[in-house]
């Protein structure tokens, strides 16, 4: 780019949308050119800058994605399913880079985002820190090189505002661990333990949730046999890893063919 890559960020007010102004407006390459809230948030109008804890950047909140859109090149997404799809369509109309970090999605949102990959470029992470996507080609090694003798499980801990759970984090953990083991994940989650549940079933992938106080992240991938136990942990301890990542994913993704990718793309994690 010879020039600074112009992005909007949606759900600007929200924790991680803070954190993505900061993150584009430290980087040399980058700028704020929109902010969006939902219809009816008490931000609209508001700086984002000044929302962000920075300088006043001179972009006001506002609930009309589409004009902002038009003058961007990409679009940071750290929202609710429901409003990410919708976000979708109208950056593929736009045609430029939807990168999206929103988690707790179902099969009918993401069938969205396939539809819309067709013509746009999409970059869609459970998690967009460099640490976690390493854990989870760890994961994915281990659970290869270890057979069903070590029951996997997953644990993970939020602060307590998070509504989704497991989080997006340990689902794609489990996602890689079912991968290196070469099992379907849908088949062997055991997500939910509660009363006389019965021995652990062999083979399967159980999840672990904690919440509470202001927790930003923290998961580990337990392997556990007889008499030995292997941990991989990620702590995460500010969001600003999040945000940084994805503005490499815009900046990566920038140019490329029309596609749903993943941050071990933009990483190079996938071979
Ligand atoms: P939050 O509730 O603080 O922020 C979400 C914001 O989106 C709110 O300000 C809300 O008003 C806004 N919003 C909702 N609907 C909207 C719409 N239709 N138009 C515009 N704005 C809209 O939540 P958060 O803690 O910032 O997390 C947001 C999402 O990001 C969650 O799904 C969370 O799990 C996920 N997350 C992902 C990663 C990652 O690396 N992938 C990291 C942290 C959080």
């Amino acid at each position: 780019l010879d020039k600074l890559m112009r992005f909007a960020v949606v759900g600007a007010a929200g924790r991680m949308g803070r954190a993505l102004i900061r993150a584009v407006a430290e980087h040399d390459d980058c700028e704020i050119a929109g902010a969006i809230e939902r219809e009816g948030s008490a931000e609209l109008g508001q700086d984002a800058g000044t929302l962000a804890g920075l300088e006043p950047l001179h972009v006001h909140l506002t609930d009309d994605p589409l004009p902002v859109f038009a003058q961007c090149e990409a679009v940071l997404d750290f929202t609710t399913p429901d409003a990410t799809v919708g976000f979708t369509d109208l950056a593929a109309q736009a045609r430029i880079v939807h990168v999206i970090g929103t988690t707790g999605m179902a099969q009918s949102h993401f069938d969205r985002l396939d539809a819309a990959a067709r013509h746009a470029v999409i970059i869609q992470a459970g998690n967009m820190s460099l640490g976690v996507n390493l854990l989870a080609a760890m994961t994915e090694k281990v659970a290869a090189a270890l057979d069903a003798d070590f029951d996997i499980e997953i644990l993970e801990m939020h602060h307590r505002h998070k509504v989704d759970a497991p989080s997006g984090t340990a689902l794609m953990l489990g996602e890689a661990a079912a991968k290196g083991r070469g099992i379907n994940l849908d088949d062997h989650a055991d997500r939910v333990r509660d009363g006389i549940t019965g021995a652990r079933k062999r083979g399967d992938i159980g999840f672990a949730v904690l919440r509470g106080g202001s927790v930003v992240g923290e998961h580990s991938t337990i392997f556990s046999a007889l008499g030995e136990r292997v941990v991989l942990s990620h702590i995460a301890e500010d969001r600003a890893i999040f945000a940084r990542g994805a503005v490499k994913a815009a900046l990566w993704g920038h140019g490329r063919k029309p596609g749903r990718y993943s941050m071990r793309d933009v990483l190079g994690l996938n071979d």
